[in-house]
This record gives C-alpha cells, structure tokens and sequence, in this order.
C-alpha cells in the first residue's frame, strides 16, 4: 500500500498517516507514505480551489488550473514508477536486457525469491525458486558453549560485563553500517553501558568500495571507545569464523539493518544462535524473519534503535524470539533444503 498525501505536517490526513503507517507495517502489510512534491508551485492553490468547491464553494476551474493538477497527478506516477517505492528491489533495466540474453543458452534459471524472477524472460526457460540456506555444522554456526564465546569476545578488546549489539557484514553501503551506529546510539541512551561490535572481515576481493565505506564508517562512529569495528585488509583472518560464531552467539542482539539485500546469510547464522535479530525490511531478510515472531523487521535506524531498547529491556522476549528464530532456521534455512530444491529441480529437468 503506498498512501500519498501533500504534506508531511498539518492537518488531518498528515496526523492520521502519522500512526496508520507504523501501525499498518506492524501488522505485516507493507505500506508505505508518498510526500507529494509539486514541481509547480500553483498546484496548492488549485488544490485549495477544489477544496473550497467540495465545500460548496461556486465557480468552475480553468484549463490552465486543471493542466496543473493533472500535471502534477503525472508527475506523481513517474516518482512511484521509477522509485524503489512499489517494490524493494527493481533491478537496473539496461542492465537486465544487456544480461538476460546470455540465459537463453540454459533450460533453467535459479532465483533466491520469488520477487526476483526478471519480468521479461526468454521464452522457455524455466524458473526454479531456491532460497539459499547455512551449513549448522560448519565452524561459523556449530554449537559454541557461552564460556569460549565469552573468551573469544574477551580477546577482541569487548567488555563482557557489559551488554553487546553486533552487526556482522561487509562494509558495503547496501550493509548500512552506519545506520547500524545511529541506532546503536538510541538504543544506548536507555542503555548507557551499551557496546557495539561490526564484523567487516570479509572484505571481498571482488568489492572495490570497501575501503572508501570503511573510511566513512569510522568517521561516523568518531572514536567511540564503545564501537569496535574489525576488518582485515589483508584478506580473511584464519580466526573468522570463530569470531563470527562467538560474536553471534555473545551478543544479546543482532542487526542486520541492510537497505538492499538479496538473501543476507548472516540473518539465518545470527537466528540460527537462538538470537533476535533486527533486519531490514528488504529483500530476502523479509523471508527469514517474521516481524515480531522470529526478529524484527525495520524500516529506519530509528526503528532499529527502538527494537534494540525493547530487547534489552526484556530477556523474556529475547528468549522467545530468538527461540522462534532458531526453529525458523532448522525448519526452512539450513543446507538439507537447498540441496533438496536442487534435486527436485535436477529430477524435473530429466523428463
Ligand atoms: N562474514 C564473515 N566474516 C565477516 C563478515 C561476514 O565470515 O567479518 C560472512 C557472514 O558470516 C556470511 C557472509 O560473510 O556468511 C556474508 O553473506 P551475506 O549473504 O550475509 O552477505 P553478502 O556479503 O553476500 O552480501
């Protein structure tokens, strides 16, 4: 749902948009607010014509009055066709029909959503829908008893007295690390002993922005003595994944607060530890956790700062969430699954 209004204060359309909206994502249906920005700045005055028409006032509206309002309807239609508004993920254009000629050499394409089918396929090929999933034996995600976490957490210069948030990702800008600070510190108002950990040791090889978006992140979280980042230049550190394991199974909450995210594997590693995670409301997060039930679903680093508060303030509510969360994960997220879709689709694909 988007709801589109003029402006964003005063009257009574912008107070009720106010709370229908966070109410209305509450329940789960996704619905969004539109701000209209006329280009034409007469569109307010056509606007409060009709508005004194519909009150009764006399009078009829010129041609040049109706092409503002109706030029600014337009204008409306191309911001929400060409925004990310209606869907979270629109791929470039230009970009798919470069790339999509080159499946027509396959029988098959695998697509981790059902959203992310491109629209204009080539004829025949079909579509398998295989949304990726975590290996729970693995080094990163095996059980790891609370002692050695505490031990690995104690190394990296963390207090363990004190409570700690962690966002485990690559220093990418879709990442939204610095969301991530901006909600670390509302939560920490409530919470003043507070700590935050970014794990960004895997810094791709193949991301070239990395370093310009660490840069910015450490100048975002200003030497905060209680914000730890970890990175690693020099290609991925031998200790990773246990690193990722205790931070993930330490820390009373995760966050995943991305603004694009194809799937996000650290969600189901983070869930998979029997912890709540805040994830972004995008993407594959959306598949992984149902908001309120297995983690919460954010849609600003306000949100994410509030959700965090909540979770500290409530073990119980950690407890059920993260429990919720972790058999969300056993019963759809782990590498069983995958290899599943796969045989069926390899089985289908024999006849
Ligand atoms: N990861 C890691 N060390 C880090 C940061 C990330 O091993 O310091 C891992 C993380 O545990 C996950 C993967 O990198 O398994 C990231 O996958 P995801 O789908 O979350 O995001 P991507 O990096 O592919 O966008």
């Amino acid at each position: 749902m988007i709801h589109i209004n003029s402006t964003a204060y005063g009257g009574g359309v912008a107070e009720l948009l106010h709370s229908l909206i966070p109410l209305s994502n509450a329940l789960g249906v996704e619905t969004q607010r539109l701000v209209m920005t006329p280009k034409d700045i007469r569109f307010f005055d056509v606007t409060k014509r009709i508005h004194n028409m519909l009150q009764g006032a006399e009078g009829q509206l010129s041609e040049e009055e109706l092409a503002i309002y109706y030029g600014c309807l337009d204008d409306v239609a191309d911001e929400i066709n060409n925004s990310d508004l209606q869907a979270d993920t629109n791929p470039n254009q230009w970009l798919l029909d470069e790339l999509l000629p080159l499946t027509s050499a396959y029988r098959t394409i695998v697509c981790s959503l059902e959203s992310y089918v491109p629209q204009r396929l080539p004829e025949g090929l079909n579509v398998s829908i295989a949304p990726p999933a975590i290996d729970p034996l693995t080094a990163k995600n095996a059980k790891m008893p609370a002692d050695d976490a505490a031990q690995v957490i104690r190394s990296l210069g963390i207090d363990v007295s004190r409570p700690l948030v962690t966002q485990v990702s690559r220093f990418d800008v879709w990442k939204d690390p610095w969301g991530v600070i901006d909600a670390f510190r509302i939560a920490r108002q409530t919470h003043p002993g507070l700590q935050l950990a970014l794990l960004g040791l895997s810094q791709a090889d193949d991301d070239p922005e990395g370093a310009a978006v660490l840069e910015s992140v450490r100048e975002h979280a200003a030497n905060d003595p209680d914000i730890h980042m970890f990175f690693s230049p020099d290609g991925l550190l031998a200790t990773n994944d246990q690193m990722v394991n205790a931070l993930q199974t330490h820390s009373l909450v995760l966050v995943q607060k991305s603004t694009r995210e194809g799937f996000g594997l650290t969600v189901s590693e983070g869930m998979w530890k029997g912890k709540p995670v805040i994830g972004g409301n995008v993407g594959g997060i959306r598949l992984q956790i149902v908001d309120g039930e297995s983690g919460y679903l954010v849609d600003s680093a306000e949100e994410a700062g509030n959700r965090m508060a909540q979770l500290l303030d409530n073990p119980e509510l950690r407890a059920a969430i993260g429990a919720a969360a972790q058999d969300r994960v056993r019963q759809r997220f782990l590498i069983p699954r995958l290899l599943h879709d796969y045989l069926q689709r390899y089985q289908r694909e024999q006849h």
